[in-house]
């Protein structure tokens, strides 16, 4: 009988178990932490449920906002949903209007402010050009080269290509992947209305989809280890014996879904999978600094996510309107940069300071907390490699934002990845 071991309890591993569970194939999940969600998880931290990076969902990560709308019975309440509204602080401001694709996104650009008519045009031309060729490239290029062919002015990528980019891509510009932001901005402006919405999640990453993906698969006679992390992944003549906390079970199928720079210690070794390894190994990685203030609850900010471009802040968010937590307002500090050399209480000071420059008449924080990720992303740089799910030992796959997609290392690709795996399994069985 099939029953599939699944490593790792992120987004890959949670929508993979899912997708078998509802196939009625048996599943046991093996996560080392204790909290389910990886590297979109939940961090308790003073009373308050941060979490470990926020993150923007948009409404073209259509796998992942169908899974929650599965598993999670409270779907509606758990995310807030809107047009496309692209706010850099008092430079620049685009909001869609209420139109089918693309004029929702052209008259927005039309009457956005911020930007003089030639560049409005200047956009739009080079929008149309993308269009007409398909959003494809003859080839792959950083972000930066593909903006100044298509001479695109310092004010133009400065508050619109530059953040979208390390928004969606988590890379500079300069070393960035052309052909990936294409895809991007191909699925997400150039689809459906609906699919450029910004899609904010109102509760904390793990009670977004992972634990009601783990409930959904227990109800299903599958099981969630939490706290059991993976040591050995030995293949069988038929199956594999995975070893977690000293015991050892078999299983007919292995979903490997844990973090490319992890993954490799269980690779290395078997033979049938070297060349996925070097791959794997070929990759770089990029950072996100979260910075979490905790002010007096009658602070806000003028809107629950606010773009900035002058200081070390690319994001910043209300987690009152958000969440319902007053006063706890949380800073993302994409890619790579020069704030990796602070310590963490100056990057927490000089983070205060920048918002002060925003929000009149802003107290000190009651504290601070800093969570780096220094591999928070792949680089996703011009014709990077990226390993498939269905590799060539029987039987076992891999799942994770790293693997085969369209996308960046996105909650997206990380979803797709674990129902591509699902679903092959699920044919063979
Ligand atoms: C700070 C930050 C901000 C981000 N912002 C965004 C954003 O705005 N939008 C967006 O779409 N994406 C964003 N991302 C990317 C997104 O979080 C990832 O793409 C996604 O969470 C990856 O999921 P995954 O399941 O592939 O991997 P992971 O989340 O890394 O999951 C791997 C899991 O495997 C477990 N594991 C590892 N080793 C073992 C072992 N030996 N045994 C058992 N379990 C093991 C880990 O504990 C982890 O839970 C951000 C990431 C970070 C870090």
């Amino acid at each position: 009988m099939t029953h599939v071991a699944i490593i790792g309890g992120g987004y890959a591993g949670m929508s993979a178990a899912a997708t078998l569970a509802t196939r009625k194939i048996k599943v046991t999940v093996f996560e080392a932490a204790r909290q389910l969600g990886g590297r979109a998880r939940r961090v308790d931290y003073r009373d308050e449920a941060l979490d470990n990076g926020l993150h923007i969902l948009i409404g073209a990560y259509t796998e992942t906002l169908r899974l929650i709308e599965l598993v999670n019975s409270r779907h509606a309440s758990a995310v807030l949903r809107m047009p496309l509204e692209w706010k850099v602080h008092e430079e620049f401001h685009l909001r869609a209007a209420n139109l089918p694709a693309p004029f929702h996104l052209l008259v927005g650009l039309a009457s956005a402010q911020g930007l003089g008519i030639a560049e409005k045009f200047s956009a739009a031309r080079f929008l149309a050009k993308l269009r007409s060729n398909r959003y494809k490239l003859e080839r792959d290029l950083s972000v930066e080269t593909l903006l100044k062919q298509h001479a695109q002015s310092e004010t133009l990528r400065r508050v619109l290509w530059r953040p979208l980019c390390v928004a969606a891509l988590n890379t500079p510009p300069q070393s960035a992947s052309a052909q990936v932001f294409l895809n991007v901005l191909r699925d997400s402006l150039d689809a459906t209305q609906s699919a450029s919405d910004l899609v904010l999640a109102k509760v904390d990453l793990s009670a977004l989809l992972p634990e009601p993906a783990a409930a959904y698969v227990e109800h299903r006679g599958g099981t969630v280890l939490r706290s059991q992390r993976v040591t050995a992944i030995d293949p069988l003549a038929s199956g594999f014996e995975i070893e977690a906390n000293n015991q050892r079970a078999t299983f007919t199928h292995v979903i490997c879904a844990i973090s490319p720079h992890q993954v490799n210690a269980f690779l290395i070794g078997i033979t049938a999978l070297s060349e996925i390894a070097a791959v794997i190994d070929q990759l770089r990685y990029q950072p996100i600094h979260s910075v979490w203030l905790k002010y007096p609850g009658s602070v806000s900010l003028p809107s629950p996510m606010l773009g900035l471009t002058r200081g070390l802040i690319h994001w910043v968010f209300d987690r009152e309107t958000l969440c319902g937590q007053r006063g706890l307002v949380g800073a993302v500090i994409s890619a790579a940069g020069e704030h990796e050399n602070l310590t963490q209480d100056e990057l927490g000071a000089r983070i205060h300071c920048e918002l002060q420059q925003h929000v009149s008449g802003l107290p000190d924080p009651l504290w601070t907390r800093v969570i780096a990720e220094k591999r928070a992303t792949f680089a996703c740089m011009p014709g990077v490699r990226r390993p498939p799910q269905v590799t060539p030992l029987k039987n076992f796959y891999l799942a994770g934002d790293y693997t085969e997609s369209d996308y960046p290392a996105t909650i997206e690709s990380a979803v797709r990845s674990g129902i591509v795996c699902a679903e092959h399994i699920a044919q063979q069985a």
